[in-house]
């Protein structure tokens, strides 16, 4: 009897996107069902190691593909670890990963997305682009009963117990009228060649009374010699496992050689991918023993900063039938995740000799990548150098440290930065007036990890790391122009330290200001402004902690009238208004909002108004 069972409501999104779809590339579903059976292998491979007594046929491991012309059907088959009825229902039935969400907004926002079905981990409902009818017969590795799961992509699926004589899978297509051309011999060689060379199981089209063809070359790249692979088998290699389309911006092969001996075959890809702060959803290096696939997620085998490297890394020298629990608590780990960084980092600097290159890099993981400043106590000196920043001086190129070093002046006693959203609020920063006087380059950090790995960097190459409000810069010449009376200035700054209570609690008076009359800083030592900011949107916190200092510019022509204008009396109000106005200009400049609009534009359009009568 078979038993109905609805799909849930994402599926049924899902396929209809894909049914409906009109997109023209169409045979990546093999690409899909293809990974799927090379996964299912993987797991068998696995499983058998710990598992020495399970029901698995002694047939060597294989995917086969059985196209029937007569009939308009394609089968793809493995003999890899099989599914029961619940893991029918779980993995098929439902999506239970939450790629699936994500997908369907882009494939919204991207009709070509479809491409990238592979990525959200629901590549096998790419199926139903080709095919009106699916029918999957299964038997798991640990179990002699099999399973039929039959849909036609709409609604739901039908699951019947049936009999299967080995464990695997066979996933047979009903191929829609459009779809034939996928029982041509020709037509799928150069599909698995194209998409699936790289597979590490032989890949058989069973060409019926001619016999079978072993199509890939079904050898683990990595163990090959550098010298005999072409750049174009790395690239498909990159692509195969990443499926990814891009070019990748670094290949590195390697064999480590030592006390413990490895191979790496890694790839930093040219673009982001969406998942990129997801790192909980990342996986970038699949980690093999001696050719037999243990895990993707071997925690501690890559720094987090690194999440964006992807790749194989192959070691005959850890344990095979190790839980991947405890590999990853193994130092041979540890080990390795150290050789690996230095080897990249080798590379890295290598590639930073073509600036131009490097920034393609940089623009593309360069957020990623300066988490290892506070991450990697270790290395952090060397990720600092490898990190590209804009500054004051560099206009649109960016900038190492180094270099930053090699053009300060002999007076200049750090490195500046000043932190803030973007680049346009921080140019406008009044306390950037005094460095720009004194040509002094200033770096700017617009990264909201920027405040964070610049609290654990506070010496580089014995230059100490300061943010301008910590600068204790004077800007030391006497200026030629008016100023406003100590005396009355005096009495200015104290009523507004009143007036502004709660606000600015300390109104102090400046020598580093030149355009502008007021700016906003904070106490030595104290949470940035900025930071503050982060926090807050964040609901980290909802109230400043840290006291905030009004910087008053003795020489704006606008203090030293208001200090005049109170000095003479019977203006306090005028005076009082004027201040706030100079307050909330101080906090735009800062990138903070107005605290009162509604009164800030109020008061702003009676100055307006008075000016212009
Ligand atoms: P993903 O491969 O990213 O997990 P898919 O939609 O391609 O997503 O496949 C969903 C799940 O269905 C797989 O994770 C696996 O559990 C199961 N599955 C698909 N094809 C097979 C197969 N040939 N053998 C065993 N399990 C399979
Ligand atoms: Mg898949």
């Amino acid at each position: 009897m078979a038993e109905k069972i609805e799909f849930k409501t994402e599926v049924n999104k899902l396929l209809n996107i894909v049914i409906n779809s009109l997109y023209s590339e169409k045979y990546i579903f093999l690409r899909e069902l293809i990974s799927n059976a090379s996964d299912a292998l993987d797991k068998l491979k696995y499983w058998t190691l710990a598992n020495p007594d399970l029901k698995r046929s002694p047939a060597p491991y294989r995917i086969v593909i059985t196209p029937d012309k007569d009939n308009g059907t394609l089968t793809i088959s493995d003999n890899g670890i099989g599914m029961n009825r619940d893991d029918l229902i779980n993995h098929i039935g439902t999506i239970a990963k939450s790629g699936t969400a994500e997908f369907l907004q882009n494939a919204k926002e991207n009709a070509s997305s479809i491409d990238l079905i592979g990525q959200f981990g629901v590549g096998f409902y790419s199926a139903f682009m080709v095919a009106d009818k699916v029918e999957i017969v299964t038997r798991r590795a640990d179990s002699d009963k099999a399973y039929k799961w039959v849909s036609d992509g709409v609604g739901g699926f039908e699951i019947s117990e049936t009999e299967k004589d080995c464990n695997g899978t066979d996933i047979k297509l009903f191929l829609k009228d459009d779809a034939k051309d996928f029982t041509d011999t020709i037509y799928l060689r150069n599909i698995i060649h194209t998409y699936s060379e790289h597979i590490d199981y032989p890949i058989i089209l069973n060409l019926g009374e001619a016999g079978e063809e072993t199509v890939n070359t079904a050898a683990a790249l990595w163990t090959r010699n550098k010298a005999e692979i072409t750049e174009k088998q790395y690239k498909d290699f990159y692509q195969h496992i990443t499926k990814n389309f891009d070019e990748p911006w670094l290949t590195l092969h390697f064999k480590a050689e030592g006390s413990l001996e490895y191979t790496g075959l890694l790839f930093i890809p040219s673009k982001a991918p969406y998942d990129l702060f997801q790192p909980d959803r990342m996986t970038g290096i699949k980690l093999y023993v001696n050719k037999v696939f243990i895990s993707d997620k071997v925690e501690g085998l890559m720094p987090m900063y690194l999440r964006f490297v992807k790749g194989v890394i192959d070691s005959a020298d850890l344990p095979l039938n190790i839980s991947r629990e405890m590999l990853q608590q193994s130092a041979l780990i540890a080990k390795i995740r150290q050789g690996v960084v230095s080897r990249l980092f080798k590379e890295l600097k290598n590639k930073a000799k073509d600036e131009e290159n490097y920034e393609k890099f940089w623009k593309a993981f360069g957020i990623a990548f300066k988490e290892g400043i506070y991450e990697d106590f270790t290395n952090r000196e060397e990720v600092a150098e490898l990190s590209r920043f804009y500054t004051t001086q560099s206009g649109d190129k960016l900038t190492s440290l180094d270099a930053y070093i090699e053009r300060m002046g002999k007076e200049q006693k750090a490195i500046y930065y000043i932190t803030g959203d973007d680049a346009k609020t921080l140019a406008c920063n009044p306390q950037l007036e005094a460095f720009a006087e004194k040509g002094i380059e200033v770096l700017l950090l617009t990264d909201p990890i920027d405040e964070f790995w610049t609290q654990t960097l506070p010496v580089y190459k014995g230059h100490d790391l300061k943010h301008i409000s910590q600068a204790e810069l004077k800007l030391d010449t006497k200026r030629d122009m008016p100023k406003a009376d100590e005396a009355k200035l005096k009495v200015l700054t104290d009523k507004m330290g009143e007036w502004f209570k709660g606000e600015a609690g300390k109104v102090e008076v400046t020598e580093n200001l030149t355009k502008s009359p007021a700016s906003l800083t904070v106490e030595n030592g104290q949470m940035s402004i900025h930071l503050e900011r982060l926090m807050r949107n964040h609901q980290q916190k909802t109230a400043f902690d840290s006291e905030r200092i009004l910087l008053i510019n003795p020489y704006h022509p606008l203090v030293i009238k208001l200090s005049e204008m109170l000095a003479d009396g019977g203006c306090e109000e005028t005076v009082k208004d004027a201040s706030m106005l100079v307050l909330e200009q101080a906090k735009i400049a800062e990138g903070e909002a107005v605290s009162n609009p509604s009164l800030f534009n109020e008061k702003l359009s009676d100055f307006i108004l008075k000016a212009c009568v």
